[in-house]
């Protein structure tokens, strides 16, 4: 469940981007890890300190950060195709880019380059993400 006075006060104390980078990072390597990196814990740590907020786990930070750090929506779930096979590298100012206008649009999730049995995998997004692709690719 997000929680919007924390998400404004965490905003307010790191500036957009930052706290825009920890829930990118949340979201992506902090899922699959199953935990937060250092400086991940050393924001928490200090907003912890500074707004009197009781430390939260690993499992409720993911539910109260279910935000998309671009359009402040909660991300939802969704089952979408897994593509395999050998893709171009992204290139940095795509990545950037991608990161700024829709980080959370996750309209496929990318396999391994070998072809696995399982054709489908659960992904988070936010809709306003998904727009902004679909205008951008109209
Ligand atoms: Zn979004």
């Amino acid at each position: 469940m997000v929680s919007a006075p924390l998400i404004a006060n965490f905003w307010k104390m790191f500036g957009d981007e930052r706290a825009t980078k920890f829930v990118l990072a949340l979201h992506q390597r902090s899922r699959i890890q199953g935990r937060l990196q250092f400086w991940q814990e050393s924001m928490l740590e200090e907003f912890y300190r500074n707004t009197e907020t009781a430390p939260l786990d690993f499992k409720t930070v993911l539910s109260t950060f279910n935000i998309c750090p671009v359009h402040q929506a909660e991300l939802l779930e969704d089952t979408v195709s897994i593509e395999y096979g050998t893709r171009k590298a992204l290139k940095p100012a795509e990545i950037d880019r991608a990161n700024n206008t829709y980080p959370f649009a996750s309209t496929v999730k990318y396999g391994p380059c070998w072809v696995e049995a399982k054709t489908t995998a659960t992904v988070f997004y936010c809709p306003a993400c998904r727009d902004a692709l679909r205008n951008e690719r109209a």
